[in-house]
C-alpha cells in the first residue's frame, strides 16, 4: 500500500492502535498528524518512531468542539490537504449500574459519549469540509465489539461505540456523493494500555486464538479501508475480533 503524497490525521495517536497506525501510514509514506490528549512525551515519542519527515504532532481535546475545529484546521495549513481522518481517540469507564452513584452514573456517560462520540462526530464534520472541497478523502472510526456484545460494566462505552457505528453507516450515505468513503473497524481486546488489567487468560479464551490483538493487526486493517480500490466497502464495519464475536 502506498500512501505517498497523502496526509493522515490520527486522533489519540500518542499511544496504542493510534500509534500504530502512525508508524504504518509514515512507512507507507504518508505524513502523519499526531493528535494526543495529556500525553505531550507519548505523542513526542510516536513522532520519533516515524519513518520520513514532515510530520505533526496536534494537541487536543477531542471532546472540545473549538479545539477539535482547531486541530482539524492546523493539519490543513501545515499540510496543504487532508486524504485520511482516523478517529480512534477514546476512553473506556467501568460505571457499572449497580455500584456507582447516579451523579458518577451521569459524569461517566457524558465523559464517555463526549470523548468517544461527539468528538468522532465533529472530527468527521471539520474534516469533511475540507475533504469536500477537495475532490473527496477516506475517514475510519474505532469502534469496538462491545458494540455488539454488549459491555455490563462500562454501558456507556457499548452505547457511544455502537452509535459510532450508526454514524458511520450514515455518513458513508451522505458523503458518497462527494468522494468520501467511510468505515468502521470493531476490535475485540487489543493489548494497549487500555486493555491493561483485562487481559486475564479467561479474556484471551474468548478468541480461539487464545490471545488479544496486537495494535499493528488493528493498524493493518485500518491502512487497508484507507488505501485506492477498496471504495465500495463505504459503510463496512469489519469485525477485527479473533473470531471471539462473530455475527451475521
Ligand atoms: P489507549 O492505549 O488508552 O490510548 C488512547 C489514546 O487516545 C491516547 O493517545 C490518548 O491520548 C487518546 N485520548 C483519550 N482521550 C482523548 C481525548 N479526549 N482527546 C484526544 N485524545 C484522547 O487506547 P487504545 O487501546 O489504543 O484504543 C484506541 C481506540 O480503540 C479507542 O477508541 C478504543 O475505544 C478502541 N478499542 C480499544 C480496544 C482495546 O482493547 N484496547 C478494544 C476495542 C476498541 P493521551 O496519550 O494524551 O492520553
Amino acid at each position: 500500500m502506498d500512501f505517498t503524497q497523502k496526509t493522515v490525521l490520527i486522533t489519540g495517536a500518542s499511544r496504542g492502535i493510534g500509534r500504530a497506525c502512525a508508524i504504518l501510514f509514515a512507512e507507507a509514506g504518508a505524513r502523519v498528524a499526531i493528535n494526543y490528549q495529556r500525553n505531550r512525551t507519548a505523542a513526542e515519542e510516536t513522532q520519533r518512531m516515524l519513518n520520513g519527515d514532515g510530520h505533526l504532532i496536534v494537541q487536543a481535546d477531542v471532546a472540545d468542539a473549538n479545539a477539535v475545529s482547531q486541530m482539524v484546521n492546523t493539519t490543513v495549513e501545515q499540510f496543504g490537504r487532508l486524504d485520511i481522518l482516523v478517529n480512534n481517540a477514546g476512553i473506556y469507564e467501568m460505571h457499572p449500574i449497580a455500584d456507582v452513584s447516579y451523579e458518577d452514573w451521569q459524569a461517566a456517560w457524558q465523559r464517555t459519549l463526549n470523548a468517544n462520540l461527539v468528538g468522532a462526530a465533529n472530527a468527521c464534520y471539520c474534516a469533511a469540509q475540507h475533504m469536500m472541497a477537495h475532490g473527496g478523502g477516506k475517514i475510519i472510526n474505532i469502534t469496538s465489539r462491545g458494540a455488539f456484545r454488549g459491555e455490563p460494566e462500562a454501558p456507556a462505552y457499548g452505547a457511544s461505540k455502537a452509535a459510532m457505528n450508526a454514524m458511520s453507516q450514515s455518513l458513508a450515505k451522505a458523503l458518497a456523493p462527494h468522494n468520501i468513503i467511510v468505515t468502521a473497524v470493531a476490535p475485540g481486546w487489543v493489548d494497549t494500555d487500555m486493555a491493561a488489567g483485562h487481559l486475564t487468560e479467561a479474556v484471551k479464551a474468548q478468541s480461539p486464538l487464545h490471545r488479544a490483538a496486537t495494535a499493528d493487526e488493528i493498524a493493518r486493517t485500518v491502512l487497508f479501508l484507507a488505501s485506492e480500490g477498496v471504495a465500495y466497502i463505504t459503510g463496512a464495519i469489519v469485525d477485527v475480533n479473533g473470531a471471539s464475536y462473530l455475527r451475521t
